[in-house]
């Protein structure tokens, strides 16, 4: 596991580019991130008209597209996901979201296909 480097707090900016950690977080967003961050980052996927600046660097792109794909993972995934939903009333949202994001338009592709995001 790598540490932090030197950037502000994710809780407010979000997860930072050029930070191995932040890396490792936006790789698996259901794995090692706190409550508040996931839930931040769960919020911006559902509700994405009221967060403008969505995404506010690649490694926040790359965990939105991770969190998307986790919408149809494996259970643990899916469980941890409706707990977030569900504990943060973002229910309403979440189903608008699936319904127009998921179910119609699928889970392929990038999220934000403009981001200049690249897999490693
Ligand atoms: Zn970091």
């Amino acid at each position: 596991m790598s540490s932090h480097s030197l950037h502000p707090d994710t809780h407010e900016a979000g997860l930072a580019d050029s930070c191995d950690r932040c890396r490792e977080h936006a790789e698996e967003p259901l794995l090692g991130l706190d409550e508040t961050n996931l839930t931040n980052l769960v919020a911006r996927l559902v509700r994405r008209e009221d967060y403008p600046d969505t995404p506010r660097s690649l490694n926040e792109a790359l965990a939105l597209d991770n969190l998307r794909q986790a919408v149809e993972g494996n259970d643990k995934a899916r469980y941890r996901l409706r707990t977030i939903i569900q504990d943060h009333k973002l229910l309403v949202d979440f189903d608008r979201w699936y319904k127009r994001e998921v179910r119609i338009l699928g889970l392929g592709g990038s999220a934000y296909p403009h981001s200049g995001l690249e897999r490693r």
